[in-house]
């Protein structure tokens, strides 16, 4: 059985010295029963103060927290039927891997035969049944986080809480673990509010995610949807690698056949995407570095200099130079014959531009 969460106007106050701050500020958002839910943003944008008001570790200034229709908000953590991992793993260091396991399960007086089993079935969850006699610190830093989510979820929780779970590990064992937290989520019932500063991490494993900015939602949406269709230019920027190329473009021509010009390049706009841009004189203009294509040159919507060639594999991250000083970044397949140096023409489908307000970042079209 996994619960729905519903945040109603959630806020949370701190007073830092003489100045009060709104870490979470006026936070509204539904989170469905068995979601992977995340909460993704840079470092300070109120995540962490919003997983632990749902966990019951923080008070609520002001606003609700309801799992399914009960409200919550003053119900302490014992009372909310949650499991929850944090980025430091913190494991009993003298206690075998089967009591850390077993642990939460002997203080509720669960019976020890019950116990046995649950963490047997837990541990065969997470692939390290042959790790229960040992202590942590026989362990790999990926196998220690598999123990402490085995920990939070031994007591089948309605409400997995997970903070930055892999933060502590290294680049391979992060991606190994972020498949084996998935597998696991497509076992187990449980929602799932995850919470992690990585877009890389939040995109790949979400059902839906919220892009945190000083203490609001910014954009709450399916991974797929932020990546195609960013609310502002910061959710632009700050979801996809590399980030989305964005510049600025001046709105001219007549209103019957208006155009976005920059650095010598002038593209016509359809008169209701002007209308959009009604007032407006600049615009910024966001292009995925993925969108941009090498073409012949008579194909081509600018001309610029490759200045690096940074190969990923099969494809390529190059640095190219226009006029202006505007450097764009592209990546596709590129042919060993356009080495650096080389004189590049580049095309942009036009259905591939984002276009955000010069002052407010939000998109315009
Ligand atoms: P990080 O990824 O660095 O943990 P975060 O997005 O999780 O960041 P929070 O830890 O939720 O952000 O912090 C949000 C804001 O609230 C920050 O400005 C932080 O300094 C402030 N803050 C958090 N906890 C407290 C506290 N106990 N007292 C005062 N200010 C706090």
């Amino acid at each position: 059985m996994s619960v729905g969460l519903t945040l109603e106007h959630v806020t949370k106050t701190f007073s830092q010295g003489a100045k009060s701050i709104n870490a979470v500020d006026d936070l509204s958002l539904e989170i469905g029963p068995g979601e992977f839910f995340t909460f993704v943003g840079a470092s300070g944008c109120g995540k962490t103060t919003t997983l632990r008001m749902i966990a019951g570790l923080e008070s609520v200034s002001s606003g609700r927290i309801l799992f399914d229709k009960e409200d919550v908000t003053g119900i302490p953590t014992q009372g909310r039927d949650i499991g929850m991992v944090f980025q430091d793993i913190a494991l009993f260091p003298y206690m075998s891997i089967r009591e850390n396991i077993g642990y939460s399960l002997k203080v509720a007086r669960v019976p020890k035969k019950e116990i046995d089993e649950r963490v047997e079935r837990t541990a065969e969850l997470l692939s390290i049944s042959d790790k229960l006699a040992m202590k942590p610190v026989q362990l790999s830093g990926g196998q220690q986080q598999r123990v402490a989510i085995g920990r939070a979820i031994v007591r089948e929780p309605k409400v997995l809480l997970l903070d930055e779970p892999l933060s502590a590990l290294d680049a391979r064992l992060r991606t190994e673990m972020r498949s084996e937290i998935l597998r696991l989520h497509r076992r187990i019932n449980s929602t799932i509010i995850y919470v992690t500063h990585d877009q890389v991490e939040a995109m790949t494993m979400s059902s839906r995610i919220a892009v945190m900015e000083g203490g609001k939602a910014v954009q709450v949406d399916q991974p797929r949807s932020v990546f195609r269709y960013p609310a502002r230019e910061s959710v632009a920027t700050f979801i996809g690698t590399p980030a989305m190329n964005v510049w600025d473009a001046s709105l001219e021509g007549p209103t019957d056949a208006p155009r976005l010009s920059w650095s010598g390049v002038s593209v016509p706009i359809s008169r209701e995407d002007a209308q959009a841009l009604s007032g407006l004189t600049t615009v910024r203009l966001g292009a995925r570095p993925q969108a941009l294509k090498l073409v012949p040159a008579d194909e081509a919507l600018l001309e610029a200099t490759l200045s690096l060639k940074e190969p990923l594999g099969l494809e390529d991250e190059c640095h190219l130079q226009v006029a202006d000083g505007l450097e764009l970044r592209l990546v596709g397949r590129v042919p060993d014959s356009v080495a650096e140096g080389s004189l590049v023409h580049v095309n942009i489908d036009p259905s591939d531009f984002c276009v955000f307000h010069p002052e407010t970042g939000e998109v315009l079209r």
